[in-house]
């Protein structure tokens, strides 16, 4: 018996089979591989071009046009395939502002029976215009989180300044390339230090611990309510973070118990310092210049030029080269010197400590 196909009524060859009685033509009509809807709606902002994927807000990322990116995107995740397979959706048509048309080719099969085949369908998509959370919050300068540096029993240098803008602009700059809300919604310059508003704890916090690992700075997070959201019914509370930097900052010479130290850099969480009676280096953590007994004689930059003159055993005759007194001088265990060597001296009571090789 000569069997043939259902509909079309083709008698199949080599190794073509019916399958519930169709050739595989008819049968791929019958069972389409794309289960896609004709068309979608997509939520898109109409400022930033992020678009509403499910229940998130998703920024458009790449060289892609915004509109079709956001189109692919949601689309894709309306599609499923029948049988086995791999699709992409690729654009197709801008039929103007409000409409557009997206393309989703799949390479799969419907049937095991039947060789891997190419199939597409066209999808509507139509672009419903709104406003993203995150920008009504950067229009309605909402903060949710803020920021106070300030510093210890001092107030923060120009120079200090400087950095730390500098650091937080770094941040923020790269923050926003994946997160839209880490804008900073307010900077202002107050007296002693700087105080910054977030519309996003996590960026607060980010750059809280960027600066405390830069500089040893503290942090203490407190929280005040509010009010409720009345969706979630959960308390919404607004995040302040003290910053707090050490009380010394790099190049300060200070003094520790009887020692004088010269603060050198900041690592690892830990100060290192150069003990200047020796030059021999130490670390410790910023905790310790919290403590009342540690005191700030002078820093680097204010202290004057000497001239080594000549190095005798344990002793070195250094002039001053404002006044061209000279005086003798203990030579640090661990500083090389040798006569016409320039460096800072600093003068104490009856002591003085090289501070500084120029
Ligand atoms: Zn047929
Ligand atoms: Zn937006």
């Amino acid at each position: 018996m000569v069997r043939f196909c259902a509909i079309c009524g083709k008698v199949p060859s080599g190794s073509e089979s019916l399958i519930d009685n169709l050739c595989w033509d008819c049968y791929r009509d019958k069972h389409r591989l794309i289960n896609a809807p004709k068309s979608v709606e997509v939520e898109i902002c109409r400022h930033c071009y992020s678009y509403r994927l499910n229940r998130r807000w998703i920024q458009p990322r790449g060289d892609v046009d915004p509109i079709f990116a956001a189109a692919i995107e949601v689309v894709k995740s309306r599609v499923s395939l029948n049988g086995t397979g791999v699709f992409e959706v690729s654009p197709l048509e801008m039929v103007d502002r409000n409409r557009v048309k997206v393309k989703v080719s799949a390479l799969g099969t419907v049937h095991p029976d039947i060789p891997k085949y190419r199939e597409e369908v066209v999808v509507e998509v139509m672009l419903k215009y709104v406003s993203c959370p995150v920008c009504i919050k950067i229009a309605s300068k909402y903060y949710i989180a803020t920021l106070q540096i300030r510093a210890d029993r001092r107030s923060i240098s120009r120079s200090e300044l400087e950095e730390l803008v500098g650091l937080i602009e770094n941040v923020v700059l790269r923050e926003l390339k994946t997160d839209k809300s880490a804008y900073v919604v307010e900077f202002s310059e107050v007296d002693g230090g700087l105080d910054l508003k977030f519309a996003n704890t996590r960026v607060a916090r980010l750059i809280a611990s960027k600066i405390r690992e830069r500089t040893g700075a503290s942090i203490k997070e407190t929280f005040k309510v509010i009010g409720f959201n009345r969706s979630s019914g959960k308390r919404l509370s607004r995040l302040t973070i003290s910053l707090r930097l050490p009380p010394f900052s790099l190049n300060d010479i200070i003094r520790v118990d009887d020692e004088i130290l010269l603060l050198k850099d900041f690592r690892g969480g830990k100060f290192i310092a150069v003990n200047l009676a020796s030059w021999s280096k130490i670390s410790f953590s910023p905790k310790l210049l919290s403590s009342k007994n540690v005191v700030r004689i002078d820093s680097l930059h204010n202290l004057p030029r000497g001239l080594v003159v000549s190095v005798q055993g344990d002793f070195l005759q250094l002039m001053d080269l404002s006044s061209y007194e000279i005086y003798e001088v203990a030579k640090p265990v661990e500083l090389d010197l040798k006569s016409g060597d320039e460096v800072q001296f600093i003068k104490l009571e009856d002591k003085i400590f090289i501070a500084n090789l120029l």
